[in-house]
């Protein structure tokens, strides 16, 4: 099956094993128990936490998406992000990249540090900064790229070499390279090709795609690392329930056709905002002239649909936002609905304020998540919407900055 294209392989797959009545849609498992056949016969599923056949087909599903020898499904991103921080044990390290989501941060800073797990913060833009960090009881380096909200692009290939060549110089084994590719999804990159070892996504966003199902995945490269990460599954029972594993295997079937719609009208929106008087900056990494274009353009086929960009002024931003009409604020991305937020006041606000600063984290930014809507009737809502927002401020007697 794996010559078939990417987009072929998200309809046609094994949706039910085993099953004599071969449905087409995967039946959903609604049971917590699977009677055994005697004492001592067990059958392949005995208990739902432990396993369950349409979380089976679902994490199938998303292994042979990404290219991984195994995929796991769990209640969120961040408890399928939790159960990868299993391997960092106390007095271990995690070097981090230093422009992550919101709630990685709150887990690492909340969480895994006070319990003793030593968490370095590095721009990852750099591997070398990256090599630097890594030291002999680092056991994960975790990554996003393209980065959320910011869009730094981290060159896959270069932090995996980094990451070897850190274990040969220290005579370790090597750290477990992990890549949050949420922003995109499998569709658009798939970083287990690029040098990871481990791909997390949360799949409440592209991978489900309308905004009904919180989901996780783990998809690993490597079988033993997958049976350690199914065995903490299973010992802290976070692993997704069947009726959300039956409609993530449902989402996950137009992945190509949504991303592909939402992509090409996220670049003709970030080329609307870039060329507009009241927006200062956009962050879009299909942008001509965005610094990490190129290395993206290697390891991934495509921009992504999600589009920030900042205003010079977070009052603009706010009404802005508060003045859209198709864009509802949401914190989340990915959905077939378009949607707005301010990362500062929603998603990163867990971030401290003086971290976002140091992180270079603008506070007027707003970042944009594009539906499947018609591209013109979502420029049309934005052309609206700056005009009153720059315009609300030219009443309230302030100087408006104008930029031709
Ligand atoms: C949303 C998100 C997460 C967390 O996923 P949940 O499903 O909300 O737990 C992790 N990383 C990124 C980049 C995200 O956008």
């Amino acid at each position: 099956m794996s010559e078939l294209d990417f987009s072929t392989r998200l309809v046609r797959f094994d949706a039910a094993p085993d099953d004599p009545h071969r449905p087409v849609a995967t039946p959903i498992y609604q049971t917590a128990l699977f009677e055994q056949e005697s004492a001592t016969a067990f059958g392949a599923y005995d208990y739902s936490r432990s396993g369950n056949p349409t979380r089976t087909v679902l994490e199938r599903q998303l292994a042979a998406l990404d290219g991984g020898a195994r995929g796991l499904a769990f209640a969120s991103g961040l408890a399928a992000l939790s159960a990868l921080c299993r391997c960092v044990r106390p007095g271990e390290e995690i070097v981090a990249g230093d422009d992550l989501y919101g709630g990685t941060y709150r887990l690492f800073s909340r969480i895994l540090e006070p319990a003793g797990v030593i968490v370095r913060y590095v721009d990852a833009t750099d591997a070398e900064e990256v090599r630097r960090a890594i030291g002999p009881r680092t056991r994960l380096v975790h990554v996003e790229t393209p980065s959320n909200p910011l869009q730094r692009v981290v060159d896959l290939r270069a932090v995996s070499s980094a990451i070897d060549e850190a274990a040969r110089t220290l005579g370790v084994e090597r750290a477990i390279f992990c890549v949050d590719a949420t922003a995109t999804g499998p569709a658009v990159q798939r970083p287990l090709e690029h040098g990871a070892d481990v791909v997390l996504h949360s799949a409440t966003k592209y991978l489900c795609g309308h905004s009904d199902v919180s989901a996780g995945a783990l998809v690993v490269k490597d079988a033993a690392l997958g049976d350690r990460l199914a065995f903490v599954q299973n010992a802290e029972g976070a692993g997704l329930g069947p009726f959300d594993s039956f409609l993530l295997l449902r989402g996950l079937k137009t992945l190509s056709l949504r991303v592909e719609r939402q992509q090409a009208t996220a670049a003709r929106v970030a080329a609307f905002l870039a060329a507009h008087p009241a927006v200062r900056r956009v962050h879009f990494v299909g942008l001509a002239g965005h610094p990490g274009a190129l290395t993206h353009a290697r390891q991934a086929s495509g921009p992504g649909a999600v589009v920030s960009f900042e205003t010079g002024d977070a009052e603009v931003s706010r009404r802005l936002v508060e003045g859209l009409a198709l864009f509802p604020i949401t914190v989340s991305f990915g959905g077939v609905g378009s949607s707005a937020s301010l990362p500062c006041r929603m998603s990163h606000a867990s971030i401290p304020a003086s971290v976002r600063a140091a992180r270079r984290l603008p506070e007027d930014l707003v970042r944009l998540s594009i539906g499947i809507e018609a591209a013109d009737d979502l420029i049309a809502d934005l052309s609206r919407g700056l005009s009153a927002a720059v315009g609300e401020k030219v009443e309230s007697g302030v100087r408006v900055r104008a930029r031709v």
